[in-house]
């Protein structure tokens, strides 16, 4: 059992370091003399909280609780302390001012299982019962001790370091060698208790870092996406078949399931259950396994329509948590599934877990997969972001189909690629082409069309060539307006005049008679367009084009050509 008054002599040394690896190598000290089951205190002390960060480590006490507590302990009005207080700027300074106890009793266990009381300590009266404890405690220490304790409590401790300090001072302290933070650091992407981390070092070494896993209830740091910069990297990262999934705005969310005990989870790894009992209890009634950890967007969702980001920020609260029920619904799109039954999926190829996934959920109206096409040609993908983005969303997650495609908890690799429409910029010139094909759409626009095969002409041969497939910018009157024009000029086959590949056969064709202005944003070679195509080679390509009129004064003879198109590349 070690004192109290030791971890209280560590703070104050540290407060007077300022270099970062004097402050490890004094930490690293203090860490190898304690305990194992000291250790675990320690490491949740030594960063001021009581208990590993996914627990509510908020105690509670406010500055005006603080002063409470000081003036019940030592008997003073608060009036006085609250005096001090402004002159000292500091609650943990007025607390060592007036203590007079020269012997402490207490040790670092004592203290820390008080703070978890006072954090636990909640509803009618809890304020009191937390003013208690923490007199309690002030109490029974000596000056330094009650500074330290005012301070931890509202969470005021500000030694100057963090997490990585700590990291590091574990790996010195029980490996040896500060090299083996970046492993420790790797396994607290995992096992994201540091107390528990800390504890399993000092009694085993660097051999405990093999033995975490994930265990439903703690959750594990999520996997993130790296960018690119342009949309072509995607076939140099994903070489063959790679999976293009919608990208939600909503707000991350891992989801524990531990039989009836279900709990969700932030990307900070704050418990946010409390926020969503819905999607908790939609979680319970779709479930069709024990024990599972899930990985997906909370978004706000009413009339099958995703609602802006802002919406779902009003579920952001601790009262009123029955009205914002039925103001912002929800819905979760999960992505992921990284444990099932008793086994970690980590290691597991994406596709698998994602099959796993769809088996282990039933899907309802508010619980759902995302959305995703598997392909390996570009354009295919670059039609699926287009659409994406028609509907509102940010853009897309691209994600390795290998057999390596790990799940990689808290890390920005290459399995996962982002692509936002933020990112889509480049030319930005405009085209005039001319339409020869239309796809049929979804929804409202089953009666029109959902996308539309644009032309350029090339003088030298007298056709038109395919150029880009344009689905976006269109507005209701747009549709009935091109509706109209194009209605006169659907043929059954394609017309001698146009050159369409193979994979890209619209569901209509249509003779050139339409000219629209096109915004695009890249020229790229593409093996799916026969613009400027010489036998063998690949056609040209507009990305990201976008729907800005039609031209009434122009004819199919005037579109842009293929050659003022190379001329632009
Ligand atoms: P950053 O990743 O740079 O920290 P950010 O929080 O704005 O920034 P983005 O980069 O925009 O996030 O995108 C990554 C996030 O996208 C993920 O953390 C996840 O919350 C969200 N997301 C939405 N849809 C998906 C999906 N289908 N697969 C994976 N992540 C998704």
């Amino acid at each position: 059992m070690e004192s109290f008054r030791k971890i209280a002599e560590l703070y104050s040394e540290i407060e007077d370091i300022t270099s970062h690896k004097k402050i490890v190598e004094t930490l690293a000290s203090f860490l190898r003399d304690l305990e194992p089951e000291d250790v675990r205190v320690a490491a949740y002390l030594a960063l001021g909280t009581a208990g590993p960060k996914f627990e509510d480590i908020d105690l509670g006490i406010g500055e005006k609780l603080g002063v409470k507590a000081i003036s019940a302990t030592y008997e003073i009005p608060e009036e006085i302390v609250e005096e001090k207080y402004s002159t000292l700027g500091d609650l943990g300074d007025v607390a060592a001012g007036l203590c007079r106890r020269r012997r402490s009793s207490l040790d670092m266990k004592d203290v820390f299982e008080q703070m978890v009381k006072i954090r636990d300590a909640s509803g009618k009266g809890s304020q009191n019962e937390k003013v208690l404890f923490l007199s309690r405690l002030l109490g029974r220490s000596t000056p330094d001790e009650a500074k330290y304790i005012i301070r931890i409590a509202l969470g005021q401790l500000r030694l100057g370091f963090g997490e990585q300090f700590l990291i590091e001072a574990l790996a010195i302290a029980f490996t040896g060698d500060r090299k083996n933070a970046r492993r420790i650091d790797d396994t607290y992407n995992i096992c994201t208790d540091i107390g528990q981390l800390a504890q399993s070092l000092a009694e085993h070494g660097v051999s405990s870092l093999g033995r975490f896993s994930i265990k439903p209830g703690r959750p594990v740091q999520m996997m993130l996406a790296k960018r690119i910069d342009n949309f072509e990297e995607l076939e140099e990262k994903f070489p063959g078949e790679m999976a293009a999934e919608e990208k939600y705005d909503g707000e991350r969310v891992q989801i524990h399931v531990d039989g009836d005990r279900i709990r969700a989870f932030s990307r900070r790894l704050k418990d946010i259950s409390d926020q969503f009992p819905d999607v908790i209890e939609e979680v319970h009634k779709t479930v069709k396994v024990q024990k599972m950890v899930l990985d997906g967007e909370i978004v706000a969702f009413a009339n099958e329509r995703i609602q802006p980001f802002q919406d779902l920020m009003q579920r952001r609260r601790k009262h009123d948590i029955e009205e914002y029920i039925e103001k912002v619904p929800v819905a979760v799109f999960f992505f992921d599934l990284i444990y099932l039954d008793g086994r970690s999926l980590l290691k597991k190829p994406y596709y698998e877990r994602r099959a796993l996934l769809e088996k282990s959920l039933e899907k309802s109206d508010s619980i759902r997969f995302s959305r995703r096409i598997v392909s390996s040609d570009l354009n295919k993908i670059e039609d699926f972001f287009n659409k994406c983005v028609e509907k509102g969303l940010e853009g897309i997650i691209v994600k390795s189909l290998d057999e390596g495609s790990i799940y990689q908890p808290g890390k920005r690799g290459w399995l996962w690629v982002k692509w936002k429409k933020e990112y889509v910029k480049g030319v930005r010139e405009t085209f005039d082409l001319v339409i020869v094909g239309s796809y049929y759409g979804k929804g409202k626009r089953k009666v029109s069309f959902g996308a539309l095969l644009c032309a350029a002409l090339n003088k030298n041969e007298n056709r038109y060539e395919t150029f880009t497939k344009v689905g976006t910018g269109f507005n209701d009157d747009d549709f009935e307006e091109i509706n109209e024009l194009l209605d006169k000029h659907f043929v059954d086959k394609v017309p001698a005049n146009v050159l369409i590949e193979k994979d890209m056969q619209p569901d209509r064709y249509i003779e050139p008679s339409v000219v629209i202005e096109v915004l695009g944003s890249q020229i790229t070679a593409s093996p799916g367009h026969t613009a400027g195509k010489n036998k063998g080679d690949k056609g040209l390509a507009l990305r990201f084009p976008r729907f800005l009129r039609i031209r009434y004064d122009k004819g199919p003879a005037e579109a842009t050509t293929v050659e003022e198109i190379r001329g632009m590349r």
